[in-house]
Order: C-alpha cells, then structure tokens, then sequence
C-alpha cells in the first residue's frame, strides 16, 4: 500500500514561507507528477514527504498513519535522485545491493532481490561492470534499482532526467511509465517539464509559490485549468 496524505503542510525556512499550506490526497498506485517553474518548492514537498525535511505546521500521512515525525527509514519510501549518487569502486550488483547490506538481509535474499531488479531494469548483463563503464541512462536505471529492492510504498523522484540529453529523456520516460505499470506502486515525479508531466501523470499537482494550482488528470488540465497561470503553463487553450 501507498497513500500519501498532506494536511495543512507548511515549510518555512526563517521567515520565509516557501510552503503556505498544502493539502493532498495521493492514492495508493497513482503515478503522481509535481510540476511547476524552478524554485516554486517541487524538491521541498518532495523532501517533506520523504522526511529529509521537517514540516513546520501540518500532518503527513502514509497510509494513513501518522509519520509527521518520522525519520526517513521509518516511512518505507525511495527517493531517486538526478545525480544518480551511484558508489563508482562498486559494481553495479554492489551499488544496487547496498540498501540491503546495510539492512543486513541474508545473501540469498539480496541475490534474489538484485536479480530480479537487474531483470525489470535490464540490467542483468551489466551487474559485474562499474558505474564508469555505463551510459547515462543505465547509471540512472542501477539507480532506480537500487531503489527496487528496498520494496518502498512509494517512490520519489526528483527530476531523475534532467541530467540526460533529449533522445534519452524521452526513452527513460517511457522505461519509467513501464516500471509503474508493472510495479503499480505509488511514484510521485517532479519536473518542470510540462510535457513530462502530461504524458507520464495519472494526477498532477502544478505548483506556483508553494501553492497548489490545481490537482488534476491531464486532461482535466487541458480541457478544465483552474486559472490563466495552469492554461499558460499547460500550454492549454484558454
Ligand atoms: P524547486 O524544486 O521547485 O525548484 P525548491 O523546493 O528547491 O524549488 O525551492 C523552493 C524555494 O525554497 C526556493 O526559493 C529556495 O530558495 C527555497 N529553499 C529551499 N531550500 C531552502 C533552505 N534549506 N533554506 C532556505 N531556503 C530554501
Ligand atoms: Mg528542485
């Protein structure tokens, strides 16, 4: 399971609201995309969700317990980050094992697990091979399985793709869509690529100053935007 409940959330850093007050209804399994210009606070709701950051008033919810408070390895969610953060004297194995050593989980079940993340990312040909010896791409693939294994409730990205050139970009959208269809656990992605957001989200979340413009499918955003600011940034007509 994988809701994700935000009530009333406020961040602030000193006096600076970056986070008035956000409330969020995510359902278990939806592909969930926070988009909106730079600096708008996407990687905050992120951060605040995974617990890399304290909320300053409000409640967060994961499957409707309390985690408000929680440490990050409380909440069983996997933040996947653009800068791959992959160990380059590991192999691909060691770097995708890694969570699961540090949790100590006996070689048999971290074999099974990396095998079978190898599997969904096709990567079971390139487990013995650094991260140095993989395009961009694959780096972002061992990644996400380094993410896979842990099994999270959710999954968390923070514009895994930014770092790729166009053709790849495109590519990876789609690996990920797959991943999510065949996984079916929450993803929450965050861009501010408006066509990303478009073609990949089952919801969308547009954030303008720590708001929340609106909270809908794509197509509700396209036919239906809440105000000049969804139409102009959805390129929608309006
Ligand atoms: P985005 O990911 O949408 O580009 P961020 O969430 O990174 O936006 O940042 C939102 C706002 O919060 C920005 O104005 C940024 O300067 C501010 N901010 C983020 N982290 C901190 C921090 N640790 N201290 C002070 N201000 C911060
Ligand atoms: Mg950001």
């Amino acid at each position: 399971m994988g809701s994700i409940t935000l009530e009333n959330v406020n961040k602030s850093f000193g006096e600076v609201q970056v986070i008035p007050d956000i409330s969020l209804d995510i359902r278990d399994g939806e592909f969930i995309v926070f988009v909106g210009p730079s600096g708008c606070g996407k990687s905050t709701l992120l951060r605040l969700i995974a617990g890399l950051e304290d909320t300053t008033r409000g409640r967060i919810l994961l499957d409707g317990q309390d985690m408000t408070d929680a440490p990050p390895a409380r909440r069983g969610l996997a933040m996947v980050f653009q800068s791959y953060a992959l160990y380059p004297h590991m192999s691909v194995r060691d770097n995708i094992a890694f969570p699961l050593k540090m949790a100590k989980a006996p070689k048999e079940v971290i074999d099974q697990k990396v095998e079978y993340a190898a599997r969904t990312l096709n990567l079971s040909d390139y487990l013995d091979r650094r991260p140095r010896a993989l395009s961009g791409g694959q780096r972002q693939r061992v990644a996400i399985g380094r993410a896979i294994v842990r099994e999270p409730k959710a999954f968390l990205f923070d514009e895994p793709l930014s770092n790729l050139d166009a053709a790849l970009r495109v590519n990876m959208r789609l690996e990920i869509t797959e991943l999510h269809q065949q996984l079916k656990t929450t993803m929450i992605y965050v861009t501010h690529d408006q066509v990303e957001a478009m073609t990949m989200a089952d919801r969308i979340v547009v954030l303008n100053a720590g708001t929340v413009e609106q909270f809908g499918t794509p197509l509700e955003l396209y036919r239906t935007p809440a105000n000049r600011f969804v139409a102009g940034f959805i390129g929608s007509p309006k």
